[in-house]
C-alpha cells in the first residue's frame, strides 16, 4: 500500500503547499499589522518543512519515509494554523478557524495515513488549538463552540476512515485467497500446474543470469488406480496428502516448488541443482516413501506405496519448460518400464549412453 502511495502524497503535498500559500495571501492582505511578522514567521517554518519534504518524497522511493514525513507535514499544518487562528482571535474573534476542520478530514482521507496516525495528527490540532487558545486568553465560550465542532469532525473522520481502513483490508486477504486458490492444488496445498508454468519463466531467467541449473523431479506414484480400487477413494487422497508433505520437506531451498501436475503425478523444481544433486534428493524421497510403510496389497512392485521418479536437468541457455518436462517424463517413462519404486536420470546431452541409469 505504501508503495502505491507515492502519488497521492504528492497531490497532498501539492495541494498543503498551495492552500496554505493562498491562506498566507490572505493574511498579508487582511490581517492586523500588529501580527503579521508573527504569523508570516510561522507559515515560512510550516511552508519550509512542506518543501523539504516534497523534495524527499519526489526524489526518494524509499516508502520507510513516507509515513514520519506525511505526519511531521500534518502536524506542523495543524499545529501551526493553530497557532495562526488563536493568535488571530486575539486581535478579531471573527477570523475563521474552519481551516482546522479541514486539516483534520485531510489526515484522515487525504493524507493516505493509516487511522491511528490520523487519530494522533488530529488530536494534536484539537489540543494545540485548545492551548493556544488559552495561552492567548481568548473568549471561552467561542473555544467550547470550536472544540465541538472540532470534536465531532474528528469523530466523522475516524468512523470514515477505519470503513475504509476495513475495506481495504477486506479487499487485500480476498485477493490473497483468490491467488492462493488459483495457485495452490486444494487436495494437497501444492502449487499447481498453471502456477509452475507462471513461476517457471521467471525461474528459469533467474537461473540464466545466475547461471545456475534447473532441475525437475517428476514423480509418479506406482499402482495407484489398483490402490484405490483395493482401499478406496478416501484412502487415496489420504496417500496423495502424506506424498504431498514429502516434496514439501524435500523442496529445501526458497526457490524450490513442488508441484502437484495432476492426479498422482508429482513435480518438484529444484533450483541450482545439476543432474546428480536432483536424483540424490529423488533417492532420498523415494526412500522416505519407503520409509512410511503405506501398506499396498495390490501393488505387483511391493508391499508398500512407492513412487517411480523421472529426473532431468537444463543448464543455462537451453530450452524452457516443456523440454525439461519432456526429458524429466522420458526418464519417468523408463523408471517404470524398468520395474517402477526406482530412479532414473534423463540422458544429458554430452554424456554418453550408459550414464542414465540410477
Ligand atoms: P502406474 O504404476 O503405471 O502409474 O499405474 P497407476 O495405476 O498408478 O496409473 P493410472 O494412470 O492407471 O492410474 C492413476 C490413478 O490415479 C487413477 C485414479 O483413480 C487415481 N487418481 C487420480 N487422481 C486422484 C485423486 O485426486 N485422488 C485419488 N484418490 N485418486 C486419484
Ligand atoms: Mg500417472
Ligand atoms: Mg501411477
Amino acid at each position: 500500500q505504501l508503495e502505491h502511495a507515492f502519488p497521492l502524497k504528492r497531490i497532498s503535498l501539492l495541494a498543503a503547499i498551495i492552500v496554505w500559500l493562498a491562506q498566507a495571501l490572505l493574511d498579508l492582505r487582511f490581517v492586523d499589522d500588529s501580527l503579521r511578522d508573527a504569523m508570516l514567521a510561522i507559515r515560512l517554518a510550516v511552508l519550509a518543512l512542506l518543501l523539504v519534504s516534497a523534495v524527499l518524497v519526489l526524489r526518494s522511493r524509499r516508502t520507510s519515509l513516507l509515513a514520519p514525513l506525511t505526519m511531521a507535514c500534518m502536524l506542523a499544518l495543524g499545529v501551526g494554523s493553530a497557532a495562526i487562528v488563536a493568535l488571530a482571535h486575539y486581535v478579531d474573534p471573527a477570523y475563521p478557524e474552519e481551516g482546522l476542520l479541514l486539516i483534520c478530514m485531510a489526515n484522515f482521507f487525504l493524507a493516505g495515513q493509516r487511522l491511528p496516525e490520523a487519530l494522533v495528527c488530529s488530536l494534536s490540532v484539537l489540543l494545540a488549538y485548545s492551548g493556544f487558545e488559552l495561552w492567548v486568553g481568548n473568549d471561552l465560550v467561542n473555544l467550547l463552540y470550536g472544540i465541538l465542532y472540532l470534536l465531532f469532525g474528528i469523530l466523522i473522520g475516524a468512523v470514515g476512515c477505519y470503513q475504509l481502513e476495513y475495506k481495504s483490508r477486506e479487499q487485500f486477504l480476498s485477493r490473497r485467497q483468490l491467488k492462493l486458490l488459483a495457485d495452490c492444488d486444494s487436495l494437497t496445498g501444492l502449487y499447481n500446474r498453471r502456477s509452475l508454468r507462471q513461476q517457471f519463466e521467471r525461474l528459469w531467467r533467474q537461473s540464466r543470469r545466475e547461471e545456475l541449473p534447473l532441475a525437475m523431479l517428476l514423480c509418479d506414484v506406482d499402482h495407484f488406480k489398483a490402490y484405490n480400487d483395493h482401499y478406496g477413494h478416501q484412502a487415496g487422497d489420504e496417500v496423495l496428502q502424506r506424498i504431498a508433505e514429502l516434496l514439501r520437506d524435500a523442496a529445501r531451498r526458497p526457490l524450490d516448488m513442488p508441484v502437484r501436475m495432476g492426479g498422482e503425478e508429482f513435480a518438484l523444481l529444484l533450483y541450482g541443482s545439476d543432474l546428480a544433486d536432483a536424483a540424490e534428493t529423488a533417492e532420498r524421497l523415494r526412500e522416505s516413501l519407503v520409509h512410511l510403510a503405506l501398506e499396498h496389497a495390490q501393488s505387483q512392485t511391493a508391499a508398500v506405496v512407492t513412487l517411480s521418479i523421472g529426473v532431468a536437468c537444463i543448464h543455462t541457455g537451453e530450452a524452457p519448460l516443456e523440454e525439461l518436462y519432456a526429458k524429466a517424463d522420458q526418464a519417468l517413462y523408463r523408471a517404470k518400464a524398468e520395474g517402477r519404486n526406482r530412479v532414473v536420470k534423463a540422458v544429458e546431452k554430452p554424456l554418453p549412453v550408459d550414464h542414465e541409469t540410477a
